[in-house]
Order: structure tokens, then sequence, then C-alpha cells
């Protein structure tokens, strides 16, 4: 029985890949994709006495993210061994940062309803990523499970969020903020399909007006934005039903179910304390000199938030629109790129989300593969301005540009495409529809405004399309009222 109505509470854990070259502690290649366990030497397949080089490249990255997410960069920081067994951690203890995070106290905006809502970042902190275990089939399924190293010591930041987000609307919103905001930054490809970039929800409900938080579970396995939005829908509709039933919250970790769109118990939550944290005694503590931090934030590029108001600000464009285009740093220049040569915005906004996001869609495609360019997608708009082609052949037209990479006119031209906006063309064919059809004529006459447009539906019908429907409007009403 539904006894509350409740409030959702949501807090982020982001895990993001650092694109150095190298490992973080050791030199072996930080690359996706490479044949299971050639990437690894001694110190990423834990050898014992094997000592750590920490990767300074990776210390900038992570200055970088942080002052990304308007952190406060240490001055001083550590890192700490994280201890627990699991097959893909060879050292069983990962070198990780405990109560001295790089990064700390920041903040992402995110738009809610068409209002800004701020989300606060509790903490960013460096550590190594653990191997991979590769099943046969599923986990629970599987004989037995491999083993690839190739993965163990990528450097990676943890992102903590504060428990700031009330829907899965909202969490998705959040990490699509992260995400372009680590794009564009420049410190990681965050491809949630190869694993750059991971997520695990905090979710908990209580009643309306309560202040305490509900007991809180985590949901790990969170592989892709809609994956994050179903898995919380889920995991608090289940903290609702328990609680109308007067039942008990288990802390505890879960997993998502992507088949059967259930999240599932995999264990009970561990805490701190479970792992024994303990300063890592094979590094030292980090000293970061300020002005090392002040040179990086003077090399920063525009970020999704300046970029963003810069949209809203000088286009007027709305949040919604914004948050699309500045998703990535491509797909902002390709929009930065189109604006140039088409000054018309909200156009190319239009266009962007509509059309060119269709297409790249289907074909599983980034923005980067396109083969219309912001040049060729303007030179179509401005045909479309200037009556050579209607807004409807447009999109033909652009399906054929994104399919060969052709320019509109050249398509236009091999296709016979152009629109009729010939006058003595138009006469002709508008003469014919008024011959064949005395009653409407007659209605309008009699005052039916309205019959009009089905003879322009005509004039278009009879023209397979082409007429310049604005043109064809005009010809009609002259011809009908002169006589
Ligand atoms: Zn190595």
């Amino acid at each position: 029985m539904k006894k509350y109505d409740y409030e959702i509470v949501i807090g982020l854990e982001v895990h993001v890949e650092l694109k150095t070259n190298t490992k973080i502690f050791c030199g072996c290649p930080n690359s996706f994709g490479a044949e299971p366990n050639t990437n690894v030497c001694p110190i990423c397949a834990g050898f014992p006495g094997m000592l750590p080089v920490l990767n300074k490249r990776a210390v900038e990255f992570a200055i970088r993210a942080g002052l990304a997410l308007n952190c406060e960069i240490a001055s001083y920081c550590k890192f700490d061994r994280k201890n627990y067994f699991y097959p893909d951690l060879p050292k069983a203890y990962q070198i990780s940062q405990y109560d001295l995070p790089i990064c700390a106290n920041g903040y992402l905006d995110i738009y809610v309803d068409g209002q800004s809502k701020r989300i606060g970042i509790v903490r960013a902190h460096l550590e190594e990523d653990a191997g991979k275990l590769v099943h046969q089939g599923s986990i629970t399924e599987t004989a037995f499970s491999l083993v690839d190293l190739n993965r163990s010591g990528v450097p990676l930041l943890e992102i903590v969020s504060q428990p700031d987000m009330r829907s899965a609307a909202e969490a998705r919103q959040y990490l699509e903020k992260l995400r372009s905001t680590m794009l564009f930054a420049g410190v990681s490809d965050c491809k949630m399909q190869e694993g750059s970039l991971r997520c695990d929800a905090n979710v908990s409900v209580r009643p309306w007006g309560e202040k305490e938080l509900g007991v809180r579970t985590e949901i790990k396995n969170l592989n892709s934005f809609r994956a994050l939005e179903k898995a919380i829908e889920y995991e608090a509709r289940r903290h609702m039903d328990l609680l109308d039933d007067d039942e008990v919250i288990e802390r505890e970790t879960r997993t998502w179910d992507e088949e059967k769109q259930v999240t599932r118990s995999m264990r009970s939550k561990e805490e701190a304390h479970d792992y024994r944290y303990f300063p890592e005694p094979d590094l030292p503590p980090l000293v970061i000199d300020p002005e090392w931090v002040k040179s990086i934030a003077q090399s920063m590029p525009e970020l999704p938030d300046q970029a963003q108001r810069r949209l809203m600000d000088e286009y007027g464009l709305p949040p919604y629109d914004v948050a699309i285009i500045t998703s990535t740093p491509q797909y902002l220049a390709y929009f930065d790129q189109c604006v140039a040569e088409y000054p018309q915005p909200k156009t190319v906004a239009n266009w962007m989300m509509g059309e060119l996001n269709k297409y790249l869609n289907q074909g599983n495609m980034d923005i980067a593969e396109c083969l219309i360019k912001p040049g060729q997608l303007a030179g179509l708009l401005q045909m479309v301005d200037d009556g050579s082609i209607s807004g409807k052949m447009a999109k033909d037209i652009f399906a054929e540009m994104f399919a060969s990479g052709k320019d509109a006119p050249t398509i236009v031209k091999e296709k016979g495409l152009a629109q009729i906006s010939d006058q003595d063309t138009l006469m002709r064919i508008i003469e014919e529809v008024l011959q064949s059809n005395p009653k409407v004529v007659a209605d309008y006459r009699g005052g039916k405004q309205k019959a009009a447009g089905f003879l322009v539906g005509q004039v278009m019908k009879a023209t397979k399309g082409q007429a310049n429907p604005a043109l064809v409007n005009q010809l009609i009403d002259k011809c009908l009222s002169a006589e």
C-alpha cells in the first residue's frame, strides 16, 4: 500500500580513465583493444618488490580535470593502499587516495526544466585501474574466467558527487555534463562502451520533507546513459515499495541486469575500514606547486559551461539546445563552423539535433566520421532560403549528402530536384488545376478561403512536390481574385 510521497536522492561515483600515453606507475602503453596481457610489465602485473613511479602527466590531467570541475587543487596529497582481493588485482591492493585527494569541493551546473541547478562534487582522487576479467558468457553462468592485465595500472580519476540529484533524469544530465567537461578538458575519451567512463549510482528515498537520508544502495555496472536512468528508476521504485510494506532496505551493493532490466544484490556494502587503508609506503607524498596549477589553469580551453553561456547570450539558444551542441568539442566546432557560413544559429541547431543526429545515431557514428562538412550543411540551408529547394526536399537531399558526401547543388542538379519557382511554368499548371476543379473555385469565390489550400495541394501533387509552395499560394490568390 502506498503510504508516503517520496523524494529520490542520488549521488554518483564516476571513474574516468585518463588518456595518458603510459600507465600511472610504469611505462606500459595505456591503450585500449590490444591483445590480452601484452601491455604488461612486472610493476602493473603486481610482482612482489617492484616499485611504482608516478606518471607526471597523470597528475597534470587530474589537475586539469579538477579545474574543469571547479575543484580546489591540493598543494599536498598522498597515495594510500586500498586492500581487497579480487582476481583482477594481482597485488591484492589498489593504489588510491583516501583522506587527502588531489581535488575537492567542486561543482557542475546542469539545467533542470530550464533552470540552472548546481551539483556539488565532494572530491576527485587519482588511482590505478584494475585488470579485467573476461567471462565465458555471464559472470553467474561462466565455467571459468580469463584475466587480462592490460588495464591494470591505467590512471583513473574517481569523481564523487554530493547526493544532490533528485531524479534519474537529473543524474543522466549530470553524467552527460561531466562527460562533456572531461572531453573539453582533453583528459579522457570517455567511451562508456569501452569502459573509459564508468558510473556507479548511490540511490536512496525518503518521505517528502524528511531531512535524514534513507538507507542507500549502490548500483554497479551502469555502462550507458540509458542503463543509468533505468537502473535508478527501478531501484528507487524498489525502495519505495519496501518502505510502503514496512520492510527493511539492506545497505548493499547491487548490479544492473541489462537483460531483465532489474537490479540484483551482489554483496553487502563494504565500509572504508573493511579496506584497511594505509599510506602507500612506496610513494612519497605528492607536493603540487601552485605555480604549476596556475599555468595549467591558463592553458585550459573553452569548457562546456563557457560555451553554453556564449550560445545562450550571443544566439539566444535555449538550454536544451546548448546542452546537446556542447556535448563534445567536435560537435560544438561543427556548429560554430556552420554558423560562421550560415549565420542563423537556431536553424543550424535544429538541423544538427534533428537530421544530423538521426543519421549519426542510425549509423552509430561519431560526428568526426560525418561526410557532410559544416560548410556543406550551410550550403544546403542557403538553398532553402533562396527558394531553390523546399524544406522537405532539403531533408531528402541531406540524406543523399550524408550517404555520398556530395554538395547540395550537385545533388539537386544530378537528380533534377530543383524547386519550380518559374512563374510561367507554375501558371500553366495552376490554370489546369483551376479548370478541372470548378466547384472548389466557386466555393473560394463564395467566401470559403480554405478552398485555396486544396488547390495548392493539387498543384503540389501535379509537380510531385517540386513547386515552390509560397509562390503557388501567391499565384493562386492572384488568379482567383483577379477574375
Ligand atoms: Zn606495466
